[in-house]
């Protein structure tokens, strides 16, 4: 059977793509490697700007939790923020029931769901897109989407892809706590913890609480361009960082540690995410925060815009390269500015040393401002000058006052 938009990958950005394309009544495939309902290493933590976009999450009940503040210590644990808001600043889910349930509204607009079939091979002529699974079967669309994550056979195979990928490599481990628990550790506004630079890796490690979990893990920033792999055993930071949060009593000391997982994150996006019959979105495009390592918001809006683009083409009559670029210059302009601060954000963080949380420390407006761009709930482009402004003038204020 001939379809006229076939999906490999079924996490949040395939599965957007394929519920907004069946809504407006295109045959569509939706394929995955993995049988669902699969689990996806990751935080969980969504910006709270993602429901401006789509607000059926929270409509259809995806959200396991929200998080109203928290925690942030300096790497030294010598300097510590708090944030407490009135709103949430980010929502909670666990990614294997919500990857599911996205899968789920996806097929109950229309979407045929294959799960279990990996792609091996791809081919793309004027006509159609051919998929090629590993048993051999396969099938034809008129236009392929690529939503397989950070090592995007995808595209590899059609060349989008070139050399090794620059990824980040982060460690998490989710395990279940009582409800009660959690509200006496964290209150009911579920309140995170963050730890910059934590013995002194490039990143940070987390503690993500949900309704019933806690998520903890740990990043490492590394943007080595030819991804050299880093010579910090990351294993042994996050086993050494449950040992310090449960002997600072901030998690309970008889908590039992779940697995600990790992998986790569993207750093950069492709140079290119398009060609003939072909768009790239979500991990499989590079569309991760290299800082933060959030990437569930840009993979369901890159997702739509992809949707809209391959819809528009349809009426148009064109599935070919040069209409499918209006998908680039769209995320280009919707968070590609942001995405290239927070890449050079990242490799100021590497230099920085703890003055700057020093002064954050200090300043109420400052750390607010932070927090909201670092939960992605406010562009870091457009609100570059004002967290410039605001930070010199913590500087001198504090200069001022130490020495008077
Ligand atoms: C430890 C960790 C913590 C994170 N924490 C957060 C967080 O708190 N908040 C946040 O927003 N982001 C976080 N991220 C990033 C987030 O997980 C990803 O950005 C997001 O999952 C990207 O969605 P996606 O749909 O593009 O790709 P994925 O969710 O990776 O889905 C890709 C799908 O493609 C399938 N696939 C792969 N290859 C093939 C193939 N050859 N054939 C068929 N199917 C294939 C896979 O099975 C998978 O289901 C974290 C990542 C990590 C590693």
């Amino acid at each position: 059977m001939k379809y006229d938009v076939a999906i490999i990958g079924a996490g949040p950005a395939g599965s957007t793509v394929a519920k907004n394309l069946s809504e407006k009544g295109y045959n569509v495939i939706l394929t995955d490697k993995s049988k669902f309902p699969r689990d996806k290493p990751c935080g969980g933590g969504l910006p709270i700007k993602i429901f401006e976009k789509f607000q059926y999450l929270k409509d259809e009940d995806l959200i396991e939790s929200y998080t109203y503040g928290g925690v942030i210590y300096s790497s030294s644990l010598k300097y510590r923020v708090q944030i407490k808001k009135t709103k949430p600043i980010l929502g909670m889910v666990i990614r294997k029931k919500f990857d599911h349930d996205l899968v789920k509204l996806a097929v109950n607009n229309g979407t045929k769901f294959i799960d279990g079939k990996k792609t091996i091979d791809l081919k793309i002529s004027n006509k159609k897109g051919l998929i090629i699974f590993n048993d051999g079967t396969k099938i034809e669309s008129d236009i392929i989407v690529g939503a397989d994550g950070v090592f995007s056979t995808t595209a590899k195979k059609t060349g989008l892809i070139k050399g090794k990928r620059n990824v980040s490599i982060s460690l998490y481990s989710e395990s279940s706590m009582k409800y009660e628990k959690m509200n006496k550790y964290f209150s009911q506004k579920r309140n995170g913890i963050m730890h910059l630079k934590l013995f002194g890796i490039s990143g940070y490690g987390w503690v993500f609480p949900k309704k019933n979990h806690i998520n903890i893990g740990i990043g490492e920033i590394n943007l080595d361009k030819d991804n050299k792999k880093s010579k910090i055993n990351l294993k042994s930071i996050i086993e050494r960082y449950i040992k310090l949060l449960k002997e600072s009593e901030l998690i309970p000391k008889d908590l039992n540690i779940n697995k600990i997982k790992g998986a790569a994150i993207p750093n950069y996006p492709l140079e290119k995410t398009y060609s003939d019959r072909l768009l790239i979105v979500g991990d499989a495009a590079g569309f991760a925060n290299p800082f933060t390592g959030e990437g569930i918001f840009y993979a369901m809006d890159s997702a739509k815009m992809a949707a809209e683009t391959i819809n528009k083409a349809f009426e148009n009559n064109n599935l070919k390269s040069e209409f499918l670029s209006n998908y680039e210059r769209k995320w280009k302009k919707e968070f590609g500015k942001d995405l290239k601060l927070f890449l050079k954000s990242a490799r100021l963080w590497n230099s920085e040393n703890e003055d700057f949380i020093k002064h954050v420390c200090k300043d109420e407006k400052l750390s607010e401002l932070l927090m909201d761009i670092a939960s992605g709930n406010i562009s870091i482009y457009k609100t570059r000058w004002k967290l410039i402004r605001r930070y010199l003038y913590c500087v001198f204020r504090d200069k001022l006052k130490n020495r008077y």
